[in-house]
């Protein structure tokens, strides 16, 4: 009788019980949609808890780019089974989500990048992954403005072309997840910070929250550049440091680009978006912090970079710039699953700066997990305890456009 249901909204606003079979801690893409996945499994007893406003962490900052040319066979088959998720998503949601799958150029511009590009775009090929090796003719093709002259610093000798990259409207992915969730139960509640969490006999048993204590079986960790400080409740230390990403767009132009550009040498992936600016982002900061704050020095390096590929952007102006934190793991390959002695608490973290493109399968299998108590195989290579075990997921080479620390 208390629940507040209107058609016009997205979510209902319902008063916070004392008691969930699940609480999620985090409510961006990765706690949305888990909530939604759980909510198929048949598991509807669960809250979403945040801080401040849905979606409004990394997922409000992302540029939003889904792909799965990674490098590496636990890798590629987890981000390709996402991108197929995403290719049926807005009809499964019922919600537009302008997914534009435009193509991606991942540029080599030495023959050591140039082998390594080749290297993935084999292992993408050999898993199924739609990939190829293109030369200086075929990118002119796809990309007529792109500065291809012989004898530049950075000359571009070849490039990945992956044709299902695309991109997304991101709030459409949270607010959609974020209905989904609700229509089947799930609760949504945000400004609830979490402050604590209890433990009995090694075995998590609540949060302590803003709104007061919640009991729960399963505590959800979906906060990614939070998730040490989340992790630190339980008395673990994750090998997880916080750095901002930073990203700007500049006024709209007429359409002249149709494929997103990244450049590891180059730190830098731009592309066009449907209202015609030019989104431009790189790599994270070199040093961890939980700033939000955009900064000077990486918008000029942004700018030359970009310029170099693009000279024909040389007297565009700059609209916004800003900035998210990203949840950086050693291995670049995020973390996810059970945690050894600490019963009922569920990491989804190490989303960095890819993140966004796995909120599906990820969201997907955890829900899968918490169902059948069974970690699903093509999760497994992400535990935790593989920094233990030494089983790293080198994913740094196929990081987006640049590792640069
Ligand atoms: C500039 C930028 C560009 C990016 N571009 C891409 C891209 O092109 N493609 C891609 O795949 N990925 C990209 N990413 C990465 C991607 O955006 C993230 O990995 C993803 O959004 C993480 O989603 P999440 O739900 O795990 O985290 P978030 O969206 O950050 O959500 C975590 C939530 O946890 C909440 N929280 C934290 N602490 C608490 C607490 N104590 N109590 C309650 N709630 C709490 C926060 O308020 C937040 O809303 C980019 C990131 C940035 C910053």
């Amino acid at each position: 009788m208390f629940q507040i249901f209107s058609k016009n909204k997205m979510w209902r606003k319902r008063p916070l019980k004392d008691r969930y079979e699940v609480v999620i801690i985090g409510g961006g893409v990765h706690g949305l949609s888990t909530a939604y996945y759980l909510g198929k499994q048949g598991i509807t007893d669960v809250a979403v808890l945040d801080k401040g406003y849905l979606g409004g962490g990394a997922s409000a900052r992302t540029t939003a780019i889904i792909r799965s040319n990674y490098l590496t066979p636990e890798g590629i088959p987890f981000f390709n089974e996402s991108v197929k998720l995403y290719e049926g998503l807005a009809k499964e949601l019922n919600f537009n989500m302008l997914f534009n799958q435009m193509g991606r150029l991942d540029l080599g511009h030495t023959d050591s990048a140039v082998y390594g590009l080749r290297m993935r775009t084999e292992f993408n090929r050999i898993l199924g992954v739609d990939s190829r090796l293109i030369g200086p003719k075929e990118i002119k093709k796809l990309v007529p403005p792109m500065d291809l002259r012989e004898g530049k610093n950075f000359p571009i000798l070849a490039a990945l072309y992956h044709p299902p990259c695309g991109v997304i409207r991101h709030d459409a992915v949270v607010w959609g997840y974020g209905r989904g969730a609700d229509r089947q139960g799930a609760e949504l509640h945000p400004f609830t910070e979490v402050t604590g969490i209890d433990r009995t006999n090694g075995r998590v048993t609540g949060v302590e929250t803003s709104q007061g204590l919640v009991k729960a079986n399963t505590i959800i960790s979906a906060t990614a550049g939070w998730s040490s400080t989340i992790a630190k409740m339980v008395d673990l230390d994750l090998p997880i440091t916080t750095h901002a990403l930073q990203a700007m767009v500049t006024e709209p132009l007429k359409p002249f680009l149709d494929k997103t550009i990244s450049s590891a040498n180059l730190h830098a992936y731009v592309y066009q978006t449907d209202r015609g600016e030019v989104v431009i982002g790189g790599g994270v900061d070199p040093y961890p912090s939980y700033s939000q704050r955009s900064s000077f020095q990486p918008m000029e390096e942004l700018a030359a970079h970009v310029l170099e590929m693009f000279p024909c952007l040389k007297n565009v102006n700059v609209l916004r710039q800003w900035a998210g934190l990203c949840d950086m793991t050693p291995d670049y390959a995020p973390i996810m699953g059970p945690v050894d002695g600490i019963d009922g608490f569920i990491l989804t973290c190490g989303w960095g700066s890819w993140g966004f493109k796995a909120a599906p399968v990820a969201g997907k299998r955890i829900a899968e997990l918490i169902a059948t108590g069974e970690t699903p195989d093509l999760i497994k290579p992400f535990a935790l305890s593989r920094f233990r075990e030494g089983k790293l997921v080198n994913e740094r080479a196929a990081a987006p456009a640049a590792a640069i620390h």
